[in-house]
């Protein structure tokens, strides 16, 4: 399991727990703890611009 964000990859099922998976056009991918906290917020921001 990798993260798509920065590419860093898990290294044990405790922390598996702690990462975000999101569903994208039918793919799943994989966010690790950090890059859950930054893509939330550049969802956030981007949203009312790109949403509609
Ligand atoms: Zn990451």
């Amino acid at each position: 399991m990798t993260c798509f964000r920065c590419g860093r990859a898990s290294t044990s099922e405790s922390e598996v727990l702690t990462w975000v998976n999101e569903r994208d056009g039918g793919r799943s991918r994989w966010l690790c703890p950090d890059c859950a906290r930054a893509h939330v917020r550049d969802i956030e921001s981007k949203l009312p611009d790109e949403h509609w």
